[in-house]
């Protein structure tokens, strides 16, 4: 697979000499535990050939990940999609999980050490954004694949509780651990996957898969199991990082290979998510570049051929990663949020401005085959003007 971009920017992201995350000394310990074992074929890997769309159409992007293990990307040139190659195998995950999931992620051993596996306030967002969709009941049913420690259920709970609604809630999880954990919140969460829910023959209002589904391998398989505990009316919240956000997160050291993990599948944004669901059978009733998005199952089928569209975001990944190298983004954003932060009384101003920033972006992001290289320099520019102008009226 060659890279027919010869840019600067993508023979720095093919770089295999760097460990882009800072590790503590237990990450490095199990990345170096793990490389053993994927040396040594105890964790088995696959090689990706296909995209989801049906695209054979796939150009090499990385070849490593945050931790600088030997798990690449692809990015298909006929639907954007980001996926991870090579890949743990399905048989693999499991041990995986069990093993070096956590300590390798979060550079610490004990679950108990670990503060939640999400901040909080990950429950209550979820439920502000699925309150308007939600039946008008008073008593809904809510079921989350990979409950983690039970966070965001419990705070989920909570906020309903507020609005006079009862949740009964199922979690599932693998981790024994974190069952434990569920319980003592008194969540009520059985071991298993999707498969074990199926097998209790019940249907939900709601089901939650937040920070899971880029880590499913078979995403039509998962979809389709999905689609037996749904109704006409139950809802699916998806929440995955989102590929175009990555310019305001520290965490992610605001740069694409501090973001990509061999654990995550795919790297989504707002339209690969969609493209997928679509083509699944589902339809969307809310989604932002964050990644936070609603489905439903697709009642029209007259209407399903136009939904299956495919909305191709090749090019508009592409100028992102090049304008997320340079660093721009991050310090035009950076910049924002201190005035914001460090000016209360100038919020309005504020908003002004990001809203100028995301209308910017989106027309730098513009199909790149058809963008001569002289206009993306000039829009750099405006965006630098735009930076310095913000910085004038700061002072
Ligand atoms: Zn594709």
């Amino acid at each position: 697979m060659d890279n027919l971009l010869n840019q600067d920017f993508r023979k720095e992201l093919l770089r295999t000499d760097i460990i882009p995350r800072k590790l503590n000394e237990i990450s490095q310990k199990y990345r170096n535990m793990f490389l053993e074992d994927f040396k040594n074929k105890v964790i088995k890997t696959e090689l990706v050939e296909k995209c989801q769309c049906g695209s054979l159409n796939l150009e090499e992007l990385t070849k490593i990940d945050r931790f600088g293990l030997p798990f690449g990307s692809l990015i298909c040139r006929d639907c954007g999609l980001v996926m991870t190659n090579p890949r743990m195998s399905q048989e693999s995950l499991s041990y995986y999980y069990d093993k070096y999931y956590h300590p390798l992620n979060y550079g610490e051993e004990h679950l108990e050490n670990q503060v939640a596996l999400f901040e909080d306030g990950q429950g209550k967002k979820i439920f502000t954004i699925i309150k308007d969709f939600l039946p008008k009941k008073e008593k809904i049913s809510v079921l989350e694949i990979g409950a983690g420690t039970g966070n965001v259920l419990s705070e989920f709970k909570e906020e309903a509780k507020k609005e006079n609604i009862i949740v009964e809630e199922l979690g599932t999880e693998y981790n024994n651990n974190c069952i434990n954990k569920c319980k003592e919140k008194s969540i009520n969460t059985i071991f298993g996957n999707i498969q074990t829910v199926i097998g209790l023959n019940k249907k939900f209002d709601l089901i939650i898969l937040s920070h899971v589904f880029e880590h499913f391998i078979d995403l039509n398989k998962e979809l389709d199991d999905l689609k037996q505990l749904m109704v006409d009316k139950t809802l699916l919240y998806v929440e995955v990082p989102g590929l175009f956000v990555i310019h305001e997160k520290d965490y992610y050291n605001n740069s694409f290979l501090g973001y990509h993990i061999h654990a995550h599948m795919f790297n989504f944004n707002k339209d690969s998510l969609n493209n997928l669901m679509h083509m699944s059978g589902f339809e969307s009733k809310f989604i932002n570049e964050k990644v936070e998005s609603v489905y439903s199952l697709k009642h029209n089928i007259n209407g399903s051929i136009q939904n299956n569209f495919i909305k191709n975001s090749y090019s508009k990944v592409l100028n992102y990663l090049e304008l997320l190298s340079e660093g721009i983004l991050t310090n035009f954003y950076k910049t924002l949020k201190r005035w914001h932060e460090t000016e209360k009384s100038k919020r309005e101003k504020y908003q002004r401005w990001n809203q100028q920033n995301n209308k910017k972006l989106e027309k730098i992001c513009i199909q790149y085959d058809k963008v001569k290289r002289a206009s993306y320099i000039r829009k750099i520019s405006e965006l630098k003007e735009l930076f310095k102008i913000l910085g004038d009226l700061k002072s």
